[in-house]
Formats: structure tokens, sequence, C-alpha cells
């Protein structure tokens, strides 16, 4: 079980730094005096966890899922946060999402996304895309990230498994396409410990047999009490790192458990057995673009270097005993990179060319051949690591879905699950477009090639054929809008 004495008081910094709250915790509630906690307990309604606790009651009756879930928490949250009425409530609802039904994640073999949690993020990345997004409409940790009502994926999968009811998820959900756990928050934030939220979505999904892969950021994970819940069949876990200093990623990640701690975690996961990978991700320039591939590079005096995602990483992740890596350049909204330079002094975007790689209005990207070039170079330590890897191109343009095939090592799959976890046989790409349309709820601003949708991913030489035969968007042309943040 894993020490996790510096997150008790989960302290949260604001974008500005100025703006800090404290999650509820065991320690911060024994600090508050008895009388008045007492007093604010008898006089505060609490008609959301009234309404959830029916609908439990309602819910015991009809399905045979055993559930010993404490829906008190919600009671414990709408009393202790009544007087701050939270925008949107104490819960948050439609957790699930179809994401690319209308986007340029749309090759995303993985893009049925669930989140346990929503309006925030403990971790509080400063690169955060969800939290670039939130802050704006003020959702952002304002005053903390809220649990779903568990009871809302308890009805979809009474629903759809246990009836013969009308459900807009039968469809996937019959076809078991796996679930991808923790895109817009982390669903393993030690919050969880507290709210045990994401554990019982995780006996929920056991007792339906469902697979999904987790994508955190937190070793809560590795705690004895979630990997007794963990199944080898069912789930394959990825834990996001960009760094191993974690000098830097306390200033970049400030709610994170430190990198340390999480290679910790993904070993002893791995050691269980289970199917375990580390993202590289998001990827942070080691020099500025150019350095490694362009024979005209020229820069006035020293050449920075941003000592952060760095080569040698791999060895450390390999030492840990997890077969597979994903990695994935980062593209960075200018929000996230004034946020950096704020809290570690150091400027990123000099490592950026203006003119060549703001492909979109909003993010910062590097150019397309740096970008193979690191991914070529985590090959090759990994070749010599005897570590699998893969691309993600989440973020970068569908063409790099394609263009990077030759570097994974499942030609089946770009997150490498199929083949490795027994249940993984269905994928978010065999999803019919006219099906996909039923989830979109934003529009994609530029068209998509339906036909694409489909092409099967393959052995080299079958990809190398389709590539040639296709057009494909480059990155400047497509929506870089995804919701994939974790
Ligand atoms: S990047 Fe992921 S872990 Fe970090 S704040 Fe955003 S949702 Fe949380």
């Amino acid at each position: 079980m894993s020490d996790h004495n510096d997150l008790v008081s989960y302290e949260l910094k604001g974008p500005s730094d100025s703006n800090v709250v404290s999650f509820p915790t065991p320690e911060v509630t024994t600090s508050t005096p008895i009388k008045e906690k007492k007093k604010s307990k008898e006089l505060v309604p609490t008609p959301t966890y009234d309404k959830i606790s029916i609908n439990a009651k309602k819910l015991d009756k009809l399905s045979k899922y055993p559930c010993d879930f404490d829906y008190t928490i919600y009671k414990q949250l709408e009393e202790r946060y009544a007087h701050k009425n939270i925008r949107g409530g104490i819960v948050k609802n439609n957790a699930m999402k179809l994401v690319n039904s209308h986007s340029s994640c749309q090759q995303c073999f993985y893009a049925l996304e669930i989140d346990t949690y929503g309006r925030g993020c403990s971790h509080n990345c400063l690169y955060c895309y969800a939290k670039a997004q939130l802050t704006v409409y003020g959702y952002w940790n304002n005053p903390i990230p809220v649990p779903i009502d568990i009871n809302e994926i308890r009805t979809m999968f009474y629903t759809v498994f246990e009836t013969d009811k009308k459900s807009k998820w039968r469809k996937l959900l019959e076809q078991r396409i796996p679930l991808r756990v923790g895109c817009m928050s982390d669903s393993f934030m030690w919050m969880d410990h507290k709210y045990k939220v994401s554990q019982e979505f995780l006996k929920i999904l056991n007792y339906y047999d469902y697979p999904y892969t987790i994508l955190t950021r937190s070793d809560l994970i590795a705690r004895d009490d979630y990997v007794a819940l963990l199944r080898k069949d069912l789930c394959s876990v990825q834990f996001s790192v960009a760094s191993t200093n974690d000098k830097l990623n306390k200033l970049i990640e400030p709610g994170t458990p430190s990198a340390k701690r999480r290679l910790k975690a993904v070993g002893k996961l791995a050691k269980e057995g289970l199917w375990t990978t580390v993202r590289i991700n998001p990827i942070f320039p080691i020099h500025p673009d150019g350095y490694f591939t362009d024979p005209d590079f020229k820069w006035d005096g020293d050449v920075p270097k941003f000592n952060y995602t760095t080569f040698d990483m791999v060895d450390e992740i390999a030492a840990t005993g997890t077969p597979s890596i994903i990695t994935g350049f980062g593209r960075f909204s200018g929000y996230a990179l004034n946020n950096i330079e704020k809290a570690t002094g150091i400027d990123l975007k000099p490592y950026f060319d203006r003119e060549k790689v703001c492909k979109s209005s909003r993010d910062w990207h590097f150019s397309e051949k740096e970008i193979r070039y690191y991914y070529e170079e985590f090959k090759r330590r990994c070749d010599k690591a005897g570590v699998e890897k893969t691309v993600c191109y989440i973020g970068n343009g569908e063409s790099q879905f394609w263009d990077h095939q030759d570097l994974w090592s499942n030609k089946k799959d770009c997150c490498n699950i199929k083949d490795r976890v027994s249940s993984f046989k269905a994928d978010t790409r065999q999803v019919l477009f006219e099906d996909r349309l039923k989830f979109a709820s934003q529009k994609c601003s530029t068209p998509i090639d339906v036909k694409n949708l489909h092409t099967p991913v393959g052995e080299v030489s079958e990809s190398e054929k389709f590539l040639k035969s296709i057009k494909r968007p480059k990155s400047k042309e497509l929506d870089n809008s995804t919701e994939v943040y974790i």
C-alpha cells in the first residue's frame, strides 16, 4: 500500500495561484468545531441526496446487482457545500460520452469515455485542456471536483443487461466496447479514497463483466482495496507520466502523486499480472523545434534545454516491469504555456516556431518532422529495454494516426490492449457513422471522410498500401478539439 501522507490536505491552486481551496478530508472535517457541525447538519436540507437515496432503494429492488455503496457521501457533500451553492450542483450528470462521434479523435479505439468525477480534478496539471476549458466557464475545481450520481451507471447497466427496455447505450454496451475511464478528470484522485465512487464503479463493471481501460496520474489504483477489484481479463491500467523530474512535476502537476510513486504503483500492478502501460504523455519539448531534424537549425547563443521529458525515462519505466509504453507529443494552449511560465519561470514559447507550428488558433504544436524524431528515438530506447511501444495520435491530427503505425508494437491497437487483455475484442472504430451521429454533441469543423473510419489497421505493408490510396487530412486542417486530457 502506498504512503499518501503528502496528499492528505489536497490543496488546490487556482489558475492565478491565489485561489487556494481544500477538499473535504477526514483531517479537515475533524478540525471543524463539533457543535457547529451538528448544528449545520440539522439545518441543511439535502434534496439531491434525498432523491438519490430514493432512487437507490428502487434500484436495489429491481436489479440483481448487490450494491453496498454508502450513499451518505452525497449527503455529506450537500451539507458541507450548501452555503456555496455549487454551480451545477453536488453531482455531475451525463457521465458517459462517445467522443469520436464528430471530432478529430474519430479513429480512437477507446472513445467511449466515462468520468466518475467532473468539473475539476485535484491534480490540477498546468497543461490540462479540461482545466483550460472549464476555467473559462467558472467550473474548474469550484470549489471541488464533484462525483457522478452512481445510480446513473447502475441504471444504465441494469437497463441494458437485465431488461429489454429502450436505452441509447444498448447497442454500444451490448457489443462490450471497452470503456475508457478518466478523461476530463482523474477518476482515481485520492479523494476517491473518501468517496469511493470509482471503487463502486469498478464493482459494477466486474458484476456485468464489462471491459475497461483506466487512465490515471495517481497511485490510488495500486492500493490493496482497489487492486482486489481489478480483473486481469477485464482491465488495462495506463499511468501517465510526462517526466520523472519530480521537482518540476511538483510545479507543473501540483496535485499529482510523484512520478516515483506512480512508477512504484505500475510496478506493483505489473507484478500482480495486470496489463499495465506507462503513457509518456504529454511529451514536452527537450530542445526548440528543429533542433534534431532541421539541418539549417540556428540559435543565437546556447540552445535552451527543458529538463522535463527525457529519452532516459524509458529505462526507469522498464525497470518497473511494465511491458508497454505509449508516447504522445503534447499540444499546448497559450493558457497552459503562460501558467507553466508563471510556475517554473521557464518560457517554452521560444521552443516553438510560431510561423510553422501555430497550426490552429488555440494550440502550439511541434512540426511533424520533429515529433517523428522523438517517437523514433523513444522506439529505439524501448526496443533496447525490451518494452513494447505505440503512439497516441490524439491532439496532433488524424494524419499521425496513419503515419506512425510502423512504430506500433501491436499493429492491431495503438493503445496496445487487444491480444493482451482477453475481453478487449470490440472498439469504437467499428461504430457506424450513423450511430455515432446519435451521440454527437458538436459539429466537426472539417468534413469527415467516412471511409477512413473503418479502414483496417494492420501489418506495415497493408498500412503502406492504404496510406498511398487515401487523402489524409493534415493536422492543420483538423479540428483539434478533443476531450482527452489524462
Ligand atoms: S491532465 Fe488529467 S490528471 Fe491532470 S488535471 Fe487534467 S484531468 Fe487531471
